[in-house]
């Protein structure tokens, strides 16, 4: 791993459009024009009430439409900084993106499509085993909601957050549970899916109000080696909820927002190889201090609804992962 390799790499994924959105009329409004450049089509109205279309281009590290499925994505995103954690790296993937978009399609897979939970422990023991022996693999799986840590794989015990006098930030009391097979891993990432925050409003409305953190470390006797993180993000359209009627909602909305915009300075300091990152400015940038200095590697995957009628939603996600750099 060379050091002129670049930290943040920023890209874009595309999901096809569902039979559920082509069933209410909408359309896809969003196409890639290169190998890392898309345009969204956005349809306005003039006031006589014609029809126009503003064109909307971005760049990125790299654009990933509909045809791509998660072990593409995989090969050519991730993989590449996977194994520099058996160089000591703190690696970090997130995933970011209005509700609907495809960030637990993209992280957890479904059935017959593995994410990249799978995928990247697949090469991680694959890697160990061949050239690693010695190294321990454990994992640990908490959720952000409402500002509050819960361990998804202790039955969402409430954890607590401390710095210690070397200012490095410790969970008290985050099960780390050791893991010898992909099989192993897999199954514990199932059961922590299963504790995920559910709601009465139905299953996807409280999780996409939480941040959901996988982490898992290579230790060498008791010293970490390296890291990787899978952040699967709250939905990015929750950060708006801050002037809904509903108190909860809003307070819910005012820390997502906090907690998604903290996130995106911390990145951009790390892309511009700032000094100070402002890691305090939310307990979702607090847990993950450690992966934002030293040797650390960082994918940012947006996620993107195709359709007309995600324009506006599309278009917030298109314009923060551009700021992120
Ligand atoms: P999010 O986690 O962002 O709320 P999901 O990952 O749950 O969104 O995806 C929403 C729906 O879209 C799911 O039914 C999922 O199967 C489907 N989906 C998402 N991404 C893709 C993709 N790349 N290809 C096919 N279907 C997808
Ligand atoms: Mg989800």
């Amino acid at each position: 791993m060379s050091d002129k390799e670049p930290k943040i790499q920023v890209i874009i994924r595309k999901r096809p459009l569902n039979s559920k959105e082509i069933s209410k009329g909408d359309i896809d409004i969003l196409f890639k024009t290169s190998s890392n450049s898309l345009v969204v089509r956005e349809q306005r109205l003039k006031v006589d009430l014609t029809k126009y279309i503003e064109e909307h281009n971005f760049a990125f590290d790299g654009v990933y439409n509909e045809e791509v499925n998660n072990q593409e994505l995989y090969t050519n995103a991730v993989q590449p900084i996977v194994l520099a954690a058996f160089q000591g790296a703190k690696v970090t993937c997130f995933a970011y993106g209005q509700t609907g978009s495809g960030k637990t399609y993209t992280m957890m897979g479904e059935a017959n499509t593995p994410g990249l939970y799978l995928l990247a422990a697949r090469d991680i023991f694959e890697h160990r085993n061949e050239l690693f022996p010695g190294i321990k693999v454990s994992v640990s799986f908490y959720e952000i909601y409402c500002n509050k840590l819960l361990d998804l794989l202790n039955d969402r015990n409430k954890l607590h957050v401390r710095e210690d006098a070397k200012q490095s930030v410790n969970i008290v009391g985050l099960v780390h549970r050791p893991v010898e097979t992909v099989q192993s891993l897999m199954s514990i990432i199932n059961q922590g899916m299963e504790k995920r925050t559910t709601g009465q409003t139905g299953a996807n409305d409280d999780s996409s109000r939480s941040h959901a953190v996988l982490e898992i470390s290579l230790k060498n006797g008791k010293k970490t080696l390296g890291k990787l993180s899978f952040i699967d993000l709250a939905g990015s359209e929750r950060g708006a909820d801050v002037s809904n009627s509903d108190t909860k909602t809003r307070i819910d909305g005012a820390e997502i927002n906090k907690s998604l915009l903290a996130l995106k300075e911390c990145i951009r300091a790390l892309d511009q190889e700032k000094k100070h990152l402002p890691f305090r400015g939310s307990k979702l940038t607090l847990v993950l201090k450690d992966s934002f200095i030293g040797c650390c590697r960082t994918v940012m995957i947006g996620n993107v609804s195709p359709g007309l009628f995600s324009c506006e939603h599309t278009l917030n996600t298109l314009r923060y992962s551009d700021r992120v750099k």
